[in-house]
């Protein structure tokens, strides 16, 4: 069973295999016996492997012990979800917020629940796979537009009358670093529900995955472009990212909250995070807080590195954030590209279908990296130039 499929993907370069870490997720990690500087996590603030996380954990482990056996609605969350859920609502200036296990479980669970058959939802053609999932799952008709596209996107929200709109996007997108046009969809959604009685009908989710803890000084995309959230508005954020936690959450208006918790799917139907996970994010929301200088040192880390790619002739694309795509020629090139860097003690990933169209190098950055490990990269690239792709190809 599947041994041609698995042998197609293999012709094709496209078989991907299990990496296993044999040390913490941390700047330089250990891979089958080997050490590597590290550029493949989303571990933007260097959390993941900070001691207050574990203490944390292991203080809610005395607390609540490990499992927590049973969903949110039959108590399986503790105290702890509670306090997170207030400590994210006053963090993003919501109503409220809901903890999810996971950010896949969020957009799988959350978007369906906005929305009925009738509905129809907007997604930028670039989106997470999760949303498409989620978008799927909702059976709602699914308009996709082009990517960052807000004019594309106003003419085909303007064909579809009297049925209630969302629209959905990744704020940060995944894969290329670059940022979808907030200000401009923000201003789209308010000039629509300014018409009469169009109050109800119109809903932006917003996917804030790589921008929490990054952007607006941690605070997200929204904050970073100054709006304010809005009851229209539903954000999607993760712990399991620059947080160096697990698990996610859903921030917005109350009632939208409520009503997200009688439905969705993933919510209802999933037994609750153990409260130590919980515990962690919570230290973690806090580090965020205490600890500005994490994100000045992202971002100054980022300019580096932006600044060597420059300098080497590199194309980084639309990159405005610590993602940093190096797109290659060819699948086998993206391959040859990361090898090469693996020779050289540096790990960053090679990406391709069906995680994206284009092949590429996928460069993330992290405060917990040193200027040396960046001087490093930027060497080593130096070597890979004939891998990637020229203009025009
Ligand atoms: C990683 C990611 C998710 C999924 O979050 P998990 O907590 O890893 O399940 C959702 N959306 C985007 C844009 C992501 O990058």
């Amino acid at each position: 069973m599947f041994e041609k499929n698995l042998e197609e993907l293999r012709r094709n370069d496209l078989l991907r295999h299990i990496l296993s870490r044999a040390s913490p997720q941390q700047p330089v990690i250990t891979l089958r016996g080997r050490r590597y500087v590290n550029f493949g996590s989303n571990d933007y603030l260097g959390l993941a492997g900070r001691h207050e996380l574990g203490t944390a954990a292991a203080e809610a482990l005395g607390s609540y012990g490990f499992g927590s056996g049973a969903s949110r609605l039959l108590a399986g969350g503790s105290l702890l979800h509670d306090k997170l859920e207030k400590a994210v609502a006053s963090f993003k200036k919501t109503g409220a917020a809901l903890v999810f296990n996971s950010g896949y479980d969020a957009n799988t669970g959350v978007i369906p629940a906005l929305c009925t058959e009738e509905d129809v939802l907007f997604s930028d053609a670039l989106n997470h796979a999760s949303i498409i999932d989620g978008c799927r799952l909702s059976r709602a008709k699914t308009v996709v537009y082009r990517h960052k596209d807000v004019s594309h996107l106003k003419r085909l929200l303007t064909r579809e009358k009297g049925r209630r709109k969302i629209i959905v996007t990744d704020t940060v997108f995944s894969m290329d670093g670059d940022m979808a046009s907030l200000p401009e969809i923000y201003n789209l959604c308010l000039s629509i529900r300014s018409r009469p009685a169009a109050e109800d009908s119109l809903l932006l989710y917003l996917d804030d995955a790589h921008g929490t803890g990054v952007l607006g000084g941690g605070r997200g995309a929204l904050a970073h472009f100054r709006l304010a959230p809005q009851p229209w508005i539903v954000q999607m954020g993760t712990f399991s990212k620059a947080l160096g936690s697990f698990g996610a959450f859903v921030a917005g208006d109350r009632t939208v909250l409520q009503w997200i918790a009688n439905t969705a799917r993933s919510f209802i139907f999933s037994t609750a995070l153990p409260s130590c996970v919980v515990a962690a994010s919570l230290a973690a929301l806090g580090i965020v807080r205490k600890e500005p200088r994490l994100i000045r040192r992202l971002w100054t880390l980022r300019e580096m590195l932006l600044q060597g790619l420059q300098t080497l002739g590199y194309e980084t694309g639309d990159s405005q954030t610590p993602i940093i795509p190096l797109r290659t020629s060819s699948v086998q090139d993206a391959i040859r590209l990361s090898s090469l860097l693996l020779g050289r003690g540096i790990y960053a990933p090679a990406i391709r279908p069906p995680a994206v169209q284009e092949p590429r190098l996928r460069i993330t950055i992290t405060a917990a990296h040193t200027e040396k490990q960046i001087a490093m990269l930027i060497r080593a690239l130096a070597k890979g130039n004939k891998f990637l792709l020229r203009p025009g190809e």
